[in-house]
């Protein structure tokens, strides 16, 4: 990969500064006669990349697995987790490569291959992803972007025939993803009995991503000191995650600590969800029988994952209270995310103490009705001058109408320019999100090597808040008669 497209670009691979027990050097394996599905302009810009690069044969060799970037060598990273709620042991990039960063004037990103054949780190795995569910990691990181969401970017979807077995035989896909980093809270977690590697860890997440917790004591880095303001900033930042995927519907599914990104992205996009009809303990995946991880789990399920990366870093000397102390403002922090996002989504100037009460209702008579989250909050912006179209939304009217009064009170209240806050609330309420029939048709499509329908869709979730004529169907939720799509850890 030395000349041609990708020659310009200024790449390196911090992460190999690390010591060695942090990673093994492994080679991708590449799929078999690879097709570009898809590639992402808007993530190829991020490093630097022109569109006419993304139809290359060096763009699809790399994406495919087949090159590398530079002459960097591949590696895939060691890290542990808890799953379920139980420690696991050891993990790590069991089908992942980093393939090296790109740096650029805004950050560097990381290039790393999801789908990519087996590693040190596979335990019984085969190391590849399918076409299906590289689809849904593809569209829902673009999709999070489009709603301004934290996330890793999707940059490429390769598929190929090579058969891959799960329930079923299907076929491999690989996708290219970039994030400033891929260190998860498992990362901690692994290391959590190493001073030496714990210190490291600390030393070059700090270094690259939160300089400004960085703590000196006597011209030296105050170590337990400069964990502690990191933990608070990790906590603060997922936060405010959190609470933006409550605010759309999203469940993630998996919220293991080895799928928790210490820069507080959304991370590992497997049997996640957008709710079409609410359910406040809707669980998206049919694997989580126990539903640990339903909707309004989620927020204490992270916080509860925050003191997994806490405890991780008592190897550092960091002092049990102390740690606990940079955690206990994480309810605060995520309620008064939520809250702000609530009452943008509302059309509220501000959230007071009052209004509490309503939200409530509002949540109690989604559930009660089951009333589709997207479209629940999205007909609010015309409920003044026409009701009907978010009454449909209720199979009983009485209770919605006596809610919509309340609320109508309420917002009008406040005064304002109407048409701006209509404008507003359309730009805080998408009227698109990635609903799991809409995936699944552009995965049939697309396991008929046709991807139009991911274009389509890549297109639309870009910009989820404008609407747009011939789009209608994607603003629905699923036929009542459809069947549902069941979403599972099978990937
Ligand atoms: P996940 O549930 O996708 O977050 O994965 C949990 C762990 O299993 C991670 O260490 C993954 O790398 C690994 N893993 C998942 N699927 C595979 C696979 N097909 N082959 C190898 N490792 C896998
Ligand atoms: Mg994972």
């Amino acid at each position: 990969m030395a000349e041609g497209v990708l020659a310009g670009l200024d790449t390196g691979c911090s992460f190999a500064s690390l010591p060695r027990g942090f990673y093994a050097q492994v080679n991708p394996r590449p799929l078999r006669e690879p097709r570009l599905l898809h590639a992402n302009p808007d993530a190829a810009a991020l490093i630097g990349l022109g569109a006419d690069a993304l139809g290359t044969p060096e763009f699809l060799a790399l994406c495919a697995g087949g090159a590398r970037l530079a002459d960097i060598a591949p590696l895939a990273t060691v890290y542990s987790g808890h799953q379920f709620g139980v420690w696991a042991g050891q993990l790590g990039d069991g089908r992942a490569h980093l393939l090296g960063e790109v740096r650029t004037t805004n950050g560097t990103w990381e290039i790393q291959l999801k789908g990519s054949g087996r590693t040190p780190y596979s335990r019984m795995g085969d190391g590849w992803a399918v076409l299906r569910s590289s689809v849904r990691e593809y569209l829902a990181s673009e999709a999070m972007v489009g709603l301004g969401i934290p996330t890793t970017r999707a940059l490429a979807l390769v598929a190929s025939n090579d058969p891959v077995v799960r329930e079923t035989v299907e076929t491999a896909a690989v996708v290219t993803r970039l994030a400033p980093s891929f260190v998860r809270f498992g990362h901690f977690e692994h290391w959590g009995h190493s001073h030496h590697e714990q210190k490291a860890l600390l030393d070059y997440v700090v270094e690259h991503w939160y300089p400004e917790c960085r703590e000196m004591t006597g011209g030296e880095t105050d170590v337990p000191a400069t964990a502690c303001r990191l933990l608070a900033e990790v906590a603060r930042r997922t936060a405010r995650l959190i609470a933006q995927w409550q605010l759309v519907g999203f469940c993630h599914g998996v919220m293991n600590t080895d799928n928790m990104s210490i820069l507080g992205l959304t991370l590992d996009y497997g049997p996640y969800g957008f709710m079409d009809a609410f359910q406040a303990n809707h669980v998206c995946n049919h694997s989580d029988t126990a539903g640990r991880y339903a909707w309004n789990a989620q927020p204490a399920v992270a916080h509860w994952n925050l003191y997994r990366l806490a405890s991780s870093l008592l190897v550092l000397g960091c002092e049990a209270p102390a740690l606990e102390a940079c955690l206990a403002s994480f309810e605060t922090d995520f309620l008064s995310a939520y809250r702000d996002g609530l009452a943008r989504k509302l059309g509220l100037d501000a959230w007071e103490p009052a209004d509490a009460a309503l939200e409530d209702d509002w949540w109690g008579l989604l559930h009660a009705q089951r009333a589709d989250f997207t479209l629940a909050f999205r007909r609010l912006a015309d409920t003044d001058r026409d009701a009907d179209p978010w009454l449909a939304l209720f199979a009983d009217p009485v209770p919605a109408r006596a809610w919509l009064d309340r609320y109508l009170a309420r917002r009008s209240g406040q005064g304002g320019d109407v048409e701006m806050r209509r404008a507003a609330m359309n730009g805080a309420n998408p009227l698109y999100v990635l609903r799991n029939h809409l995936a699944q048709h552009a995965i049939e499509a697309a396991q008929q090597g046709d991807a139009s329908e991911v274009e389509r869709l890549w297109a639309l979730l870009r910009d989820p808040y404008t609407e747009r004529p011939g789009f209608e169907r994607c603003a629905q939720p699923p036929a009542g008669d459809a069947p549902a799509v069941a979403v599972s850890c099978s990937s």
